[in-house]
């Protein structure tokens, strides 16, 4: 048998692939090669060289061109890659695809690492001193007029400034230029640590140098950025590496500022949101090691960390880590093998820690550091529960609610209503018939959209024109049902006409800098009302608002989702850390008609510790993650019996496997864009069961006949069911 090089193609299928070595060049683990494949070319990295053949030579086709000198990808990150493939039961190269930016998965030379940088030219002086240009352009030649920028920046002061880029440059008033090589200076001091703080920076600071789990467990305000930025000084100056993660983009800015005016040192962003260039650039600088502080969200934990001295993950609970299609791994629990492989202390911050770390910290896999105190805010937040049962309502909103918000903007201060659904109302029913509208793709209710005179499928897009009239009895009177933040939105300015009233969701945020804005205007000491989702619930300090209202929770108490209860807690929590986060009392308010549920009052009385220490030991009663262990297949076909018999194959093939099987069953939301839905839910007491039984399984699945026929995906440890 010939020498081969086994290569991952970005295939959704369980196999790496067989080529001949190419005729010029040569080909090391990590280094990407074109191949051909099927009835065209493709792009794969290399897993191993010099291997014997599977197949005889007669088949094997030869590796068109070797694209990488030296590996792209290094030792640990191969390694890392093929143990998260095995563990997450991906398709290897879909596994290694994730880790590359999709500008480096293309048969195109590396960019240049150079940093990009735009100044005026003299044309562009002249077209600013004229306004001949207006929008997007002018902010950016007015940006421009103080002196060359980099890209970074731009990003930062600017977000969609490309479009504009590309329009001035191609009318001559903009050119690309280089920037000497000029550290920004530190222009904030640090603190004087707390007892707590600097015990946690001693603590995490003796780890350097090997791989040692953390909780940090502080809430919001409790200056738990602090210490992780006092850590990074530690590990810049040890002339090492830096990753910090973050669930979203939206909270991304906010802290490049924090830590490059701390620190004074460039930091490195990556996001999807990125251009693809910037995003391969900044993910090149970190795989040269000039790159000293990473940011980024989910796929960021793929970055090459040649140099690595410390991981963090912020906000570790938030369930934006797990990615939800394709490769479905979890980028806290990557974080952790890349921490074990790179021996470095990996730290995972929350105020509302998620119950496996909680069960990691009980088992002493890891340490926890607590922050109790909050530096700068007055006292924490008192919540209130407001009992609304038998209360005349306002729209969904009790007297009480409505007292507090009046009471909150004549201090001049703000208040939060928080709800988290998006639109006018969740249901549109008739009165006179019983019809309501309904997604004729996934037969489930459609959300009325009020001021786009729409109603939406939020489970699939779908979207019809409002009715006039009843489609089904013509009566005239069609009645939303349920409140959602637009008709909150309009009940709240009615109620307060004098108070400007905001609304923060996705439909009001579309653009990225308008939610920027919006928090802009909001630092201002005025009274406002805002009125918003789960967006709200992070980061952002808003130092006049000092009331939340929280509205429309009791769905999360009885949701058949055994996570429910934990999602529920923990944005209770979060969202009610937005409350006096400055100078003032913040004070937090909770709607419901379930004043006496057990877990709502042990969240209230004695907090977020304990409520999760006992929701913990329901599981483990029960034996539910993390105590036992999941998997689910999902399978959706157009036709219902396509996915049952692929399910019933699958579940077959595990009949004497020592493992528990639920299903096959309909999925919890049966229909779906137009298609049928079912699942398998697999578990067992210990991974190393699961595993053993899954991984011939999931290769052999397909091989199957049926698999051809439905759309089908393993997902481990799955954090929903859906
Ligand atoms: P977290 O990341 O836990 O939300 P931060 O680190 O952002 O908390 O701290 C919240 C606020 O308190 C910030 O404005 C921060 O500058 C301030 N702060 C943090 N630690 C201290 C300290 N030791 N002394 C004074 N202010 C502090
Ligand atoms: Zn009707
Ligand atoms: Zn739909």
């Amino acid at each position: 048998m010939p020498a081969v090089l086994r290569v991952a193609l970005p295939v959704p299928l369980p196999t790496l692939f067989d080529y001949l070595p190419a005729s010029l060049g040569r080909a090391d683990v990590g280094s990407r090669v074109l191949v051909p494949f099927g009835k065209g070319k493709a792009v794969g990295v290399v897993v191993e060289a010099e291997v014997e053949a599977a197949v005889g030579s007669t088949r094997l086709k030869r590796v068109l061109k070797v694209l990488d000198d030296s590996p792209l990808l290094d030792a640990e990150l191969m390694a890392t890659l093929a143990r998260a493939a095995d563990y997450w039961l991906g398709a290897p190269g879909e596994a290694y695809a994730n880790a590359l930016p999709l500008a480096l998965r293309e048969d195109r030379p590396l960019p240049d690492l150079r940093e990009e940088a735009w100044t005026l030219t003299a044309a562009g002086r002249s077209a600013l001193d004229a306004g001949s240009r207006r929008g997007g352009s002018r902010a950016l030649l007015e940006a421009l007029a103080r002196g060359p920028l980099t890209a970074t920046l731009l990003h930062e002061v600017l977000p969609g400034w490309r479009d504009a880029a590309r329009r001035l440059d191609d009318a001559g008033l903009i050119e690309r230029t280089e920037l000497a090589g000029s550290a920004p200076a530190p222009v904030t001091t640090p603190p004087e640590l707390t007892t707590e703080q600097r015990e946690a920076v001693a603590a995490i600071g003796e780890s350097l140098g090997h791989f040692q789990p953390f909780l940090l467990d502080g809430v919001t305000g409790s200056g738990k950025t602090e210490v992780y930025l006092a850590l990074i000084e530690q590990v810049i100056a040890q002339g090492k590496q830096a990753l910090l993660l973050v669930p979203e983009i939206g909270l991304a800015p906010q802290t490049v500022r924090r830590v490059r005016d701390r620190l004074g040192v460039a930091v490195e962003v990556l996001h999807s949101n990125l251009a693809e260039g910037d995003r391969a650039r900044a993910w090149l600088r970190a795989r040269s090691g000039e790159a000293k502080v990473i940011l980024g969200t989910r796929s960021a934990v793929f970055t090459p960390l040649p140099h690595a001295g410390l991981i963090v993950i912020d906000e570790e609970h938030d369930s934006a880590y797990k990615q939800q299609e394709g490769f479905r791994y979890h980028a806290r629990d990557l974080a952790l093998l890349r921490a074990r492989a790179l021996k470095v202390p990996v730290v995972l911050g929350s105020a509302t820690p998620s119950l496996e770390t909680l069960a990691n910290v009980q088992a002493g896999r890891y340490r926890s550091l607590r922050l109790r105190a909050r530096p700068g805010a007055i006292r924490p937040p008192q919540v209130q529960i407001v009992d609304m049962r038998a209360q005349r309502l306002e729209h969904g909103l009790s007297p009480a609610l409505l007292a507090a918000v009046a009471d909150t903007v004549a201090r001049g201060e703000q208040a939060l209503v928080f709800r988290n659904r998006r639109g006018y109302a969740p249901v549109l029913l008739c009165h006179a018939c019983g019809w309501h509208a309904e997604c004729p793709r996934c037969e489930h209710p459609m959300t009325l959209h009020a001021g786009r005179r729409q109603l939406i499928c939020h489970h699939c897009d779908y979207t019809a024109r409002l009715p006039a009239q009843c489609p089904a009895c013509g009566a005239p009177d069609l009645k939303p049902q349920g409140q959602g933040t637009e008709r909150l939105e309009e009940a709240l300015t009615a109620q307060f006409p004098e108070v400007p009233v905001m609304r923060i969701d996705r439909e009001t945020t579309r653009r990225r800098d308008a939610f920027e804005q919006l928090l802009e205007s909001l630092h201002e000491d005025r009274p406002a009302i805002l009125v918003g989702t789960q967006m709200l619930a992070k980061g952002h300090d808003l130092p006049n608002l000092t009331l939340v209202a929280i509205v429309g929770v009791d769905e999360g108490l009885h949701s058949v989702d055994f996570r429910a209860s934990e999602r529920l807690s923990q944005l209770v929590v979060q969202v009610a850390g937005r409350a006096g986060r400055a100078r003032k009392p913040g004070r937090v308010l909770l709607q419901t008609h379930h004043p006496e549920h057990p877990l709502l009052r042990q969240l209230l009385a004695q907090g977020y510790a304990a409520a999760a220490a006992t929701l913990l030991e329901e599981r483990r009663s029960v034996q539910l993650p993390p105590y036992g262990h999941q998997v689910l297949l999902r399978a959706e076909a157009h036709q219902r019996e396509h996915v049952d018999a692929f399910l019933a194959d699958a579940a077959n093939a595990l009949a004497g496997a020592p493992l528990q099987l639920a299903g096959p069953m309909p999925a919890p939301m049966p229909l779906r864009a137009g298609r049928h839905r079912g699942q398998l839910l697999i578990e067992a007491e210990t991974r190393s069961a699961l595993h053993t039984a899954l991984r011939p399984w999931y290769r052999m699945l397909s091989t199957l006949p049926s698999s051809r026929r439905v759309r089908w995906s393993l997902d481990v440890d799955p954090i929903d069911l859906y």
